[in-house]
């Protein structure tokens, strides 16, 4: 990456701040019904929006644009292999989701590598290495052969799990929460839109540790497709201009510890790197 664009990321940086507190300051007829409509209404304090920067190029430069992230939806084992290691049958299942709060996102800028915060509690930390997909526009019921017009663009981003806690809770019944949604949980690349890099099919996806390959599989081998996702999350949900979605994860699911240097690849972007500190 140049120095010209390393400058251009932290200035993506600084202007998310500052939109956050120009929207917060301004005055606005109180709506006291809460939700949405209620954001022009004045604030006692500054909850920064959550955005991600938007690549210019396939190299991953930044543009003057940042996404705004509604939700983080998952997809469940989605790889026909990872569904067995984690003991499920994936010829019988629909797919099934999860959300991670808007916040747990930590942006990784291409070109560089982002320091990521081990979490309280968990002796087992595993990575997820995922294509995402980020939405323009949403709705209820949305059919297959339309569900990828939805789509703004494309990321790279690791479905980070306290795989310890998830189960413990999974073996009690109990919602996987603590496992799943804490702080930086969802690192994630630049958003690159769908008019710079197409739509994610095919390609390679990996994940290596220290220079070790962990994971690797075809986006093809996905059991539910994106546009499957789309639709079939529509169902349960109303999607929105903003929602992003962990496509799952391949087989090889497994431990980081300090130190740990994380890169992740699929085809077609720049590499996702982290070190676990
Ligand atoms: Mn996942």
């Amino acid at each position: 990456m140049t120095d010209q664009s390393k400058r251009s990321w932290l200035h993506g940086g600084l202007a998310m701040v500052a939109a956050g507190v120009s929207g917060c300051a301004q005055p606005g007829a109180a709506n006291r019904s809460g939700g949405p409509e209620a954001a022009a209404a004045r604030s006692p304090f500054v909850v920064p929006r959550v955005t991600l920067p938007i690549a210019a190029n396939r190299a991953g430069d930044a543009s003057d644009q940042v996404f705004p992230v509604r939700r983080i939806y998952c997809i469940g084992r989605n790889y026909e292999a990872h569904a067995r290691e984690m003991g499920s049958d994936p010829r019988r299942e629909p797919p099934f989701f999860f959300q991670k709060p808007t916040d747990a996102v930590q942006f990784v800028a291409p070109g560089g590598v982002t320091d990521h915060p081990y979490p309280s509690l968990t002796h087992n930390y595993h990575h997820e290495i995922e294509l995402v997909a980020a939405l323009k526009s949403g709705g209820r019921d949305i059919p297959v052969a339309q569900a990828l017009d939805h789509v703004y663009g494309y990321a790279l981003g690791l479905d980070m799990t306290r795989r310890d806690l998830q189960r413990a809770m999974g073996a009690e019944k109990k919602p996987w929460e603590i496992g799943k949604s804490f702080d930086h949980a969802a690192p994630i690349g630049p958003i690159f839109p769908v008019a710079l890099t197409g739509h994610f099919q095919d390609g390679a996806l990996w994940l290596e540790v220290n220079g070790q390959r962990r994971q690797q599989a075809r986006l093809s081998q996905m059991i539910w497709s994106v546009a499957e996702q789309i639709s079939q999350l529509s169902e349960a949900f109303e999607l929105a201009a903003g929602d992003i979605i962990y496509a799952g994860t391949p087989e090889n699911v497994g431990p980081v510890v300090r130190g740990d240097l994380l890169r992740g690849h699929v085809d077609g972007l720049p590499d996702l790197q982290v070190r676990i500190v």
